[in-house]
């Protein structure tokens, strides 16, 4: 076997290893079953590809692009290593090309697509050419909660008992759930080495906002940045446009990016952001794919992100020249209650929906935390850390206060209401404002009318807020988006749990700013 720190300079042209790698590379080469959780960009490809190349035998990579597969192939043949892919993209030259080298016992890396695995050569295949390692890219495919899930993925598990040797799988997916599944349907539910590196990114300042007054916040925040290149994610198309106009109006270099956009001008776009400095995107998550521009100095949400997967993705755009970088997320009421129906008025079974509303809850967590929001995010993805210095709540410690009283307040206003309203009209009973719906429905005379008149109405909304996020009540689509206890709410409505909020109510106390929308 061949020492791969050589290699790692003379075939591949690095100085040295990149966090986590080092270890990885050990144990793959020490034939040990291996899951390596690295983000996107952390440099997963080389823990295989080293391997591969120091081994004796054949590494088969199961990969579920073509078309990374054909670029991995490519810059490892233009460094002079044997490699070759199968796939259905293949020319016939191409293809014998492959089985030629196989043949000649040269080859040291086939990758190949998970429905290969269906047809009932491939295994013989394997078998002849003498296989000693299977790597697995992007293993969470393998899971059926995922969405990116590939039924063939839960062949591999079939073939590594069949071929009998190690198997190292890879993923950015972080999320119990998947890996547990990973563990399952890869490695027949013996734990392999598992490697969770480098997810920090420390020199990316992290912060979250209430929505309040989004686009007056957005532009705020851009303007503190003007002539600096940045991203700013909206929900949907029709957003980025109106959003990108404004930015023009206010003077800044900007466009709008989308899926809905002829190809030619998102390609367009693509290149101006590459070579213009200073310039603003205000896209969809569509945006970001193929992007690969180091000096991104910030990235803002207009709206919540879809997961914490998707935030940390798109933040992870900006400082990736390692100098600061700044992001801004908006999220409010609306975006969770939006983001709750969706998931129960779709069409997945009820335990998908739970675990979707379970990711929301987590994203959730992120943006309402109460200490380091680096520590919740890191820990998210199974890593531990002190607090960073570089997030809105360690630069202020967020205002805390025992909501206990407050919550069972609102808790009370819902049931006594037959969890038939939404929050404002819940506020006006909790504060006591006798507006004609109150009347006509008699709740003037319910006992928790105006048993609120301690907090304003901006402080019950953020407590509202908070309530949804943590779960504790839910917007029921059969209902107009009423909203719902659940069962999380039952012990601090018992009395057996006292529940700390933030008092994160300062900006929405002001009285708004004059904007156009
Ligand atoms: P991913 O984890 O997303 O699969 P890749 O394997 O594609 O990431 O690696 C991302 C980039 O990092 C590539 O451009 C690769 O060449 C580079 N890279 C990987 N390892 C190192 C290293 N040890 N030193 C410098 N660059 C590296
Ligand atoms: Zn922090």
């Amino acid at each position: 076997m061949q020492d791969p720190t050589a290699l790692l300079s003379s075939i591949f042209g690095f100085s040295g290893f990149r966090p986590g790698q080092a270890e990885i590379v050990d144990a793959v080469m020490a034939g040990k079953n291996t899951l390596a959780i690295m983000p996107t960009g952390g440099g997963k490809s080389l823990c295989f590809q080293l391997p591969a190349l120091c081994r004796d035998g054949v590494t088969v990579v199961i990969s579920p692009l073509i078309a990374l597969m054909r670029d991995q192939v490519r810059s490892l043949r233009e460094t002079g290593v044997e490699a070759g892919a199968l796939t259905s993209g293949n020319t016939d030259e191409e293809t014998e090309s492959v089985f030629a080298a196989l043949d000649a016992g040269s080859l040291k890396l086939l990758y190949m697509a998970p429905e290969r695995l269906a047809s009932s050569g491939t295994l013989a295949l394997l078998r002849r050419i003498n296989t000693t390692l299977i790597a697995v890219d992007e293993a969470h495919c393998v899971s059926q909660w995922g969405h990116d899930f590939r039924p063939d993925y839960l062949r591999i598990g079939e073939l590594r008992r069949s071929l009998g040797v190690p198997l190292a799988a890879f993923t950015a997916t972080a999320d119990e759930e998947t890996r547990a599944e990973i563990v399952t349907r890869l490695f027949d539910g013996v734990q392999p080495e598992t490697f969770l590196r480098g997810f920090d990114r420390p020199n990316i300042h992290l912060a979250f906002a209430v929505k309040d007054t989004p686009r007056t916040q957005i532009l705020r925040f851009a303007a503190a940045r003007k002539g600096q290149s940045g991203i700013v994610y909206c929900a949907t198309r029709a957003k980025t446009e109106t959003l990108g106009q404004a930015l023009r109006e206010a003077g800044h270099s900007a466009c709008h990016y989308h899926g809905g956009m002829e190809a030619e001008d998102r390609r367009r776009v693509e290149i101006r952001f590459q070579r213009e400095d200073g310039l603003i995107v205000v896209a969809t998550i569509a945006f970001g794919m193929g992007i690969d521009k180091p000096d991104i100095r910030w990235v803002a949400h207009a709206d919540l992100p879809k997961s914490i997967e998707g935030y940390y993705q798109e933040i992870g755009r900006a400082g990736r020249d390692g100098a600061p970088a700044e992001t801004l997320t908006l999220y409010g009421q609306d975006d969770i209650r939006l983001r709750r129906s969706q998931i129960d008025e779709g069409v997945a079974p009820p335990d998908r929906k739970a675990a979707d509303h379970a990711r929301l809850n987590a994203l959730l967590g992120l943006a309402e935390a109460t200490a380091c929001r680096r520590q919740v995010l890191l820990g998210y993805f199974g890593e531990t850390s002190e607090p960073c210095g570089n997030c809105d709540l360690c630069d202020r410690p967020a205002d805390l206060f025992d909501a206990t009283d407050a919550v069972r307040k609102a808790l009370s206003a819902i049931l006594r209401t037959g969890e038939w309203f939404g929050a404002g009209h819940l506020i006006d009973i909790l504060t006591g404002t006798p507006t004609p719906k109150v009347k006509e429905r008699g709740h003037d005379q319910l006992p928790t009318y105006a048993v609120g008149r301690d907090l304003t109405k901006p402080a019950w909304g953020a407590v509202f807020r908070q309530m949804m996020g943590r779960d504790l009540v839910r917007p029921d689509p059969d209902r107009h988006g009423a909203l719902r206890m659940t069962d999380a709410a039952r012990p601090i409505l018992r009395g057996e749990e006292n529940i700390t909020l933030r008092r994160d109510t300062v900006a929405s106390a002001q009285p708004r700013v004059a904007i156009k929308t």
